[in-house]
């Protein structure tokens, strides 16, 4: 069961990829050189790694940015601009990264993940000595590098507990695990407020150890998710077991049958898949009934819960009576349990967020100079690929712009035939029917049907 015990929100960005450069070779009696603008550099990437030493967020508890460095841009005479540093984020074992708006998980620092890239840096730029054909010589055009991607992520540390404690209030939950702690069986008590659930590591003598959890908050209702109800069912839902401590002796004037069967009815009606985790009954406080475990109730609650396979031990909290041997039996069936680390599946995908940044288009107006401006990473990559001096790869262009909407937005700006429109060095006029549209014979064929 995980149990958020701390918690840190910072940004963190990934480094930009360096822009292509545009220029031209230079040489003593050579007039007009060709291209050879130079890459830029990629952006460094953002990795979270897990640091044995370290056991809290509280390094991250001012918030703050965590930034990637920057890739250089290219250079003249095919210089490669350097790459950007990645930034090693160190953490504890069991923080999941979260995505801060949504609260998705990106990453779940524990088992296997032990260093996970969470925000690539972006890819440098091609300079234009990448752009030179037969029919256009001298490229004016470079390729930016992809922008850097902005993050605010949140940081919880998880710690994950076995033994889930459920019961109704004062039943002698907190008593059960401080007591735990006093014997033999040692608890190591973690600081928590009081909404915050109680953590307990079980040491016992030669037997493996384990931690329980006591989790306030579990009311009637709470599956119809009053009060704290659902987030405390939630954690439950991750134990590998659980210890339903119930009021035998009846102190607070409550039927201990009844309310073992309303807490099930409670997890089941939140999750059916819980009623079949293991658990043991803690009929507690038989020190305040007179014929102690062999009293009515006990025989009662046995009868009833022994046949489905819920093992129940008479308890006292208050003396210590039937504990160890509940300790016991735990520890021995969770270790017939099979123990699969619970880890956080991926639910928010950053590198989405670079191929939304890549795929943006900007349109607009361009006052001074009178143009309409069409602007955007994929609209450069586009320019970079086709040859607009060649008929098709003009009427490729076209209908690229068609299909991307493009062109309904320059509509949309007012444009009228024969203004200029302009993107990365070339200039058009606009003409409303262009009739290179559509790009290929096949496409009139299926329009004709
Ligand atoms: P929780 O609300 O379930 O955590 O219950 P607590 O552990 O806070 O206990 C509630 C009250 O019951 C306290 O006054 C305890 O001293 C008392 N109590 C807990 N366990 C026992 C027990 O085994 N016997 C008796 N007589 N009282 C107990
Ligand atoms: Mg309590």
């Amino acid at each position: 069961m995980p149990v958020f015990v701390d918690k840190a929100k910072i940004f963190i960005q990934s480094g930009k990829g360096g822009d292509g450069h545009i220029s031209f070779r230079r040489e003593k009696y050579v007039p007009n050189g060709g291209p050879d603008g130079g890459d830029g550099g990629k952006g460094g990437d953002i990795i979270f790694k897990v640091d044995e030493g370290i056991n809290t967020l509280s390094d991250f508890h001012y918030g703050g940015k965590y930034k990637a460095e920057n890739g250089e841009n290219g250079n003249k005479r095919r210089c490669h601009g350097k790459n950007g540093a990645d930034l090693i984020i160190k953490v504890p074992e069991g923080t999941v990264i979260k995505e801060a708006t949504s609260g998705k998980v990106i990453a779940d620092m524990s088992g296997d993940n032990r260093e996970v890239v969470i925000l690539k840096g972006g890819k440098g730029g091609n300079g234009n000595m990448h752009y030179a054909t037969s029919t256009m010589q001298a490229p004016k055009y470079a390729q930016p590098g992809q922008p850097a991607i902005e993050l605010e992520v949140l940081l919880e540390l998880k710690v994950i507990a076995d033994v889930g404690l459920v019961g109704f209030p004062n039943v002698g939950k907190s008593t059960f695990l401080s007591k735990v702690s006093n014997a033999k069986p040692k608890i190591a008590n973690y600081h928590f407020t009081t909404l915050t659930p109680m953590l307990g590591v079980v040491d016992l003598d030669g037997a493996k150890g384990f931690v329980v959890a006591d989790i306030p908050g579990l009311i009637e209702g709470a599956s119809e998710g009053a009060g704290l109800g659902h987030e405390f069912l939630r954690h439950i839902e991750r134990t590998r077991m659980m210890i339903h401590v119930v009021d035998a002796a009846s102190t607070e004037g409550r039927d201990p049958l009844e309310d073992l069967e309303a807490i099930n009815n409670e997890l089941k009606n939140y999750n059916a898949d819980i009623t079949k985790k293991i658990q043991v009954i803690a009929a507690n406080k038989v020190d305040m009934l007179p014929e102690g475990e062999d009293a009515e109730i006990i025989k009662k609650i046995k009868e009833k819960y022994e046949p489905l396979g819920v093992k129940v031990f008479a308890t006292s909290t208050l003396t210590g009576k039937g504990i160890k041997e509940l300790l016991y039996y735990v520890s021995r069936t969770l270790s017939e349990i099979e123990d699969k680390p619970i880890t956080f599946e991926q639910e928010f995908f950053p590198e989405d967020m670079a191929t939304e940044a890549d795929e943006a288009f900007s349109v607009y107006y361009d006052q001074d100079e009178a143009e309409y401006v069409i602007e955007g990473p994929k609209i450069e990559k586009m320019l970079g690929y086709t040859n607009l001096e060649s008929e098709k790869g003009f009427a490729f262009f076209q209908k690229f712009l068609a299909d991307t909407g493009i062109l309904d937005q320059l509509e949309s700006l007012h444009i009228q035939e024969g203004d200029t429109v302009r993107m990365y060095g070339y200039s058009f006029e606009y003409y409303r029917n262009a009739d290179t549209v559509p790009a290929d014979d096949e496409t009139i064929d299926e329009d004709e049907e």
